[in-house]
């Protein structure tokens, strides 16, 4: 994992010295249970050790915490209890770490979306489009066979059916446009784990086509993502035995997440009578609006707007030059759980304030814009 680019990303701040090793310690946190997770995943973890990134981080608290004078975690098993509770119960305090209070790495025992954008250091699309293989060789195929349709198609399934029978998996396939893509799409949907069935059933979230998780009483279920927009609501159930297959976890992260807005903004322009096109030209953006003198907007669904902001200021989206507006644009569920979402965002990274090249709205701000603009054109 590089950190260097926290230092970097920090060195305007002229911040206190401690400041950049929070941020690194939460980062070695948060990408030690990844490994970690990953390897529970494969099966592996009885038998191997901590990965590094754990003892490192388990090191380094405990510096923290001498220094504040608090108790530090006495074992990675302590370590990994911790990263269960919010940062704001947490007796070592971090105010530099870019987590809110109610935030925390595991959930359910599973890594949390926070502990992904914080494990990754990166936490967005793009990056994960440029490091992700399974991604580069749907880009490289659809691009080499010069079909965009099919690298569309590829996008909306994985949005729209992030948990999906082995027969309903099949048909997809025999789709002409899925067909070149065939051989990913099996890699990016294994067969669900164990722990998501109970008493022979695979049971679904109608809010996001997602799975619903047993917890261990195997009687209460909830649904592991946490921007879905109506967690918990049942969906259909499947027998196990007929096999269901679900979308790898970096995938419903990054691709099916900030998706569900990509898909909603799409569908409102075009209810305007207004042409969007999602995903144009191989994902050069999110989605562009209006034919003529094009805006376009790259869609996040970046759970902290701190994070999203420093990630910003390392990296800003190149607008094409016929672009007439260009918008960061922050899906509902985000602006929902974070009120003063694009306040903080703007703070974090003034490159994105009104009146610059490219600007922040929320979801609503972008459809009222476009809105606006396809009343007063002829
Ligand atoms: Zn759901």
């Amino acid at each position: 994992m590089d950190v260097s680019c926290f230092c970097l990303a920090s060195r305007e701040d002229l911040q206190p010295v401690t400041t950049p090793s929070e941020r690194i310690v939460v980062a070695q946190l948060a990408s030690g249970i990844l490994e970690y997770g990953n390897a529970v995943t494969a099966g592996a973890a009885a038998r191997l050790p901590y990965p590094g990134n754990l003892q490192l981080a388990l090191d380094r608290l405990t510096l923290i915490a001498w220094r504040q004078g608090v108790g530090p975690p006495g074992s990675v098993v302590e370590l990994l209890q911790l990263a269960s509770r919010p940062f704001g119960d947490w007796e070592i305090r971090l105010p530099d770490a870019d987590v809110d209070p109610e935030e925390s790495l595991l959930a359910y025992g599973k890594p949390t979306a926070t502990c992904e954008e914080l494990g990754t250091l990166r936490g967005d699309v793009e990056g994960e489009m440029r490091e992700n293989a399974l991604l580069r060789a749907v880009m490289d195929k659809t691009r080499a066979a010069g079909a965009p349709d099919s690298y569309v198609a590829f996008r909306r399934l994985l949005i729209e059916r992030p948990a999906i029978t082995a027969l309903e998996l099949d048909t997809k396939l025999a789709d002409p446009a899925l067909a070149i893509v065939a051989a990913e799409l099996r890699q990016a949907y294994p067969e669900v784990p164990p722990e998501a069935k109970a008493d022979g059933i695979v049971r679904t979230c109608a809010g996001c086509n997602g799975l619903r998780l047993p917890l261990d009483d195997d009687r209460t279920f909830v649904c592991e993502d946490e921007s879905c927009p109506a967690p918990g609501t049942p969906g259909r159930s499947h027998p196990a035995a007929e096999g269901v297959h679900w979308l790898r976890r970096e995938l419903r992260t990054f691709i099916t997440g900030p998706g569900r807005a990509e898909l909603r903004i799409a569908e409102a322009v075009a209810a305007m009578g207004v042409p969007a096109q999602l995903w144009p030209d191989f994902d050069s953006c999110d989605v562009t609006v209006f034919a003529d003198r094009p805006w376009v907007a790259d869609v996040k669904a970046w759970r902290n707007p701190t994070r999203l902001g420093r990630s910003l200021r390392e990296k800003l989206f190149t607008v094409p030059p016929d672009a007439e507006r260009a918008f960061i644009v922050i899906g509902r569920e985000q602006v929902k759980a974070h009120p003063r979402y694009i306040a903080l965002l703007c703070r974090a990274c003034p490159d994105v304030k009104p009146g610059k090249r490219v600007v922040a709205v929320s979801e609503k701000q972008f459809l009222d814009y476009v809105r606006e603009r396809a009343e007063k054109q002829p």
